[in-house]
Formats: C-alpha cells, structure tokens, sequence
C-alpha cells in the first residue's frame, strides 16, 4: 500500500531519491510542492513525468480530504471536517485573532482518557493519528486561507480530539515536520501541547529539549475531585503532575498553563477557588478558565458570568495569575473542547464517498 506523503520529511524524500536513483534537490522541490498544498503529484509542474510516476507508485495524497468547513472569520472559529482514508472524520478548527490564525489539531480519533465532562471521550477511542495525518490538518487549512487571500496558520494548539501523550511518538514526529524550514517552517514556540496529565510523557517531552508551550488540564484542586472527573488522575497525583510541569517549567523556561473548566456546582465553589489558589500560588504558571461548553448527553452546567468573576477574583487576590475568556461562542476552547456533535454528524456521512474538498472562493 502506498505510504500517506505527509508522513514523510525531507530528509526520508531525500533518502527515497537517491534509493532511486535521483538526485537530491529534486527531494526538496517535491517537498515544497506537498506544503504547497497540491493534492497530486501530477501538479508538479518542475518534477519530469518518470519521477511522478515513481512517487505516485510509493506514495499517496488520498486519505486525508477536507469535507466541509462551518463558521467564519466573524465568528471567530472556524471548523474543518477532515476525512481519513479509513472513513473516520477527524476535526480541527481555526481560530481567528487580531495577533494571527491559530489551528487546533486532533492527534487521535476519539479518546481513551474519557474524562466526564469531555464529548471526544464519550464514545471510546478508535485510533491514532499518523504524523502525517496531523500535518495534513495544517496543510488543508492553509490551503482553505489560501483561496480567501489570506496567510498560513501561524500557531498551533494540540486541543482537538486526542490525548496527544497517549499517541507521543506521531505527535512530536508531527511538530517536528510542521517545524521544518523547507515546509511550513513553524517556530517550535509557537507550538502549545495540552494533556490531561500523563506524567510520563511530560518527562518525555522534557527530554526532546523542544520549547514548546505546555497545558495541563488541571480541572480540580485535590484528588478526589479530580479522580471523579479524569478517570487518569487516578493513575497520577495532582502533585506528580505538578511537579512533572514544574520540571518542564525549569528545563525549557517555556510557559506552562493550567486549564480548568468551570463546571456549575461541581468544581467552581468558593473553596474549589481557594484550594487551587493555595496548590498553585507558589507555582509560575498561568491559569485558564474555561467555562464548560455544554455538551448533549451530560448532566454538567456552565456556571453563570458573575460566579467565574468569584472564583477568578479569588485567585487574583492570592496571587494567582488566572484569566478567562468568556464565551460568546467566539473563544478558543468552545472551538476545541465542543467536537462530538461534529462526530456525530461525521459518522452519518462515513458510508459515503468522502466529497473533494470544497473551498469556497
Ligand atoms: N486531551 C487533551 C487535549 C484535548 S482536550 C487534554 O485533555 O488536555 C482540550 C481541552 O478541552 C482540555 O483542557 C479539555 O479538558 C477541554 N475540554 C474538554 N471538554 C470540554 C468541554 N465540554 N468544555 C470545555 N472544555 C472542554
Ligand atoms: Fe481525552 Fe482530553 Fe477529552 Fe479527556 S478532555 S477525554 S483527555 S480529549
């Protein structure tokens, strides 16, 4: 079967060429023709016909199809449904801000973590993501900017579908790719990670000595909460996570985030806010406040305006550096936490051929 072309890097196209008997600059002129966004190697245009049809025996573009996109620069968001060559739909969503166009990516199809709150762990999980089909949502995406006269994707958010520490190896291989000079040439800081908390891959990530952004998906201030809401917690402590972030913290000097959602009545009590403001004040993080986006099928409630006011002022005042966008629909983590309606919906087009991409003009 032929290998997804997105999987490759330079230097593996390199090393493709000269096993077959090519020279090696024709591996870089392949290459920027892929970030390009051609969808076949007959629309590379510098690369003789012999040599098309040499990659064409090896290699494929088809597997990964931007289906359809909803919501608008306006909005703010964005979402692009993506499909898989296997017929799963992965989603990803660009978001929109005056400082440039971000895109947060799915590293998995579903999810193994099944956190209570999160739709992406409701139904299980069904697969990894390749490298390259993480890179290929990159690439759709410019290629969606493009036709409307606008820049590339300047950031990335790994916030889709997907713990992207249970699917380690695809996911660096991923940052690495999009990070090549040849390709999209993405600055590794403009890179954030965010995880439920596995420990081991935060000390992984560690060791590749990548200056990435980190966020952790904190959730609760003690264990017992946190256990009842992140089936992981119950495999790592809140201060093994801590400390696992505090270690990326000294090592990279990378900003480290703890996201916390805001859930009514469960997790966003006076006492909750003060609990987290007493773990974390020593700590150099920054805390993001997501109210919950309401998902179908679960009981949980976003709380009102004036209670995330409470519970942000308490942690301010203990010196805890906390901010919170409030949804209007238009913030990020409404983008990225809210996917499964989307899945739904994917899944009732699944038996269908996947359509070619349709890009408005
Ligand atoms: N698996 C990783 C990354 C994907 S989830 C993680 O859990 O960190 C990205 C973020 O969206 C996480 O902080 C997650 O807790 C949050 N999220 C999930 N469901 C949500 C919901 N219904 N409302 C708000 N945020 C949600
Ligand atoms: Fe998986 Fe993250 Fe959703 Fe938890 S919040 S189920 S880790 S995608």
């Amino acid at each position: 079967m032929e290998k997804l072309i997105y999987d490759l890097s330079l230097a593996d196209l390199e090393l493709w060429c000269e096993e077959h008997g090519e020279k090696s600059f024709r591996a870089k002129q392949i290459f920027e023709w892929i970030y390009r966004g051609v969808e076949s190697f007959d629309e590379m245009s510098n690369v003789n016909k012999a040599l098309r049809e040499k990659l064409a025996a090896d290699f494929t573009f088809a597997g990964v199809t931007l289906v359809s996109h909803s919501g608008s620069e306006e909005d703010g968001s964005e979402k692009l449904l993506v499909a898989l060559s296997d017929g799963n739909m992965i989603e990803s969503v660009l978001m929109f801000h005056d400082y440039g166009i971000s895109l947060c990516v799915s590293t998995q199809v579903g999810c193994k973590m099944r956190c209570a709150f999160c739709a992406t762990g409701m139904d299980g999980f069904i697969r990894n993501l390749s490298a390259g089909e993480i890179v290929a949502q990159v690439i759709m995406a410019n290629k969606l900017l493009k036709s409307r006269g606008k820049t590339n994707v300047a950031r990335l958010v790994y916030m889709g579908s997907g713990e992207p520490f249970d699917n380690y190896d695809n996911t660096i291989r991923s940052i690495r790719l999009l990070h090549q000079p040849e390709g999209l040439n993405i600055g590794y800081r403009n890179f954030t990670l965010s995880t439920s908390g596995l420990v081991d891959g935060i000390y992984n990530l560690t060791q590749e000595d990548l200056p990435l952004n980190l966020s952790i998906s904190l959730h609760a201030p003690n264990d017992e909460l946190r256990r009842q809401l992140l089936p992981i917690a119950k495999r790592y402590t809140i201060q093994e996570v801590l400390d696992a972030a505090m270690n990326y913290f000294d090592d990279s000097g990378r900003r480290v985030t703890i996201e916390y959602i805001l859930i009514s009545e469960v997790n966003d009590t006076t006492e909750n806010a003060k609990e987290l403001a007493s773990l974390l004040k020593r700590l150099p993080f920054h805390v993001d406040l997501i109210p919950f986006n309401e998902v179908r099928g679960l009981d949980f409630k976003r709380p009102g305006y004036s209670r995330i006011k409470v519970f942000m002022d308490i942690l301010k005042e203990r010196g805890v550096n906390a901010t919170c966008r409030i949804s209007k629909g238009k913030d990020i983590n409404a983008a990225c936490g809210q996917l499964k309606r989307h899945y739904s919906e994917a899944r009732n087009i699944q038996n269908k051929p996947a359509p070619k991409a349709t890009i408005k003009k």
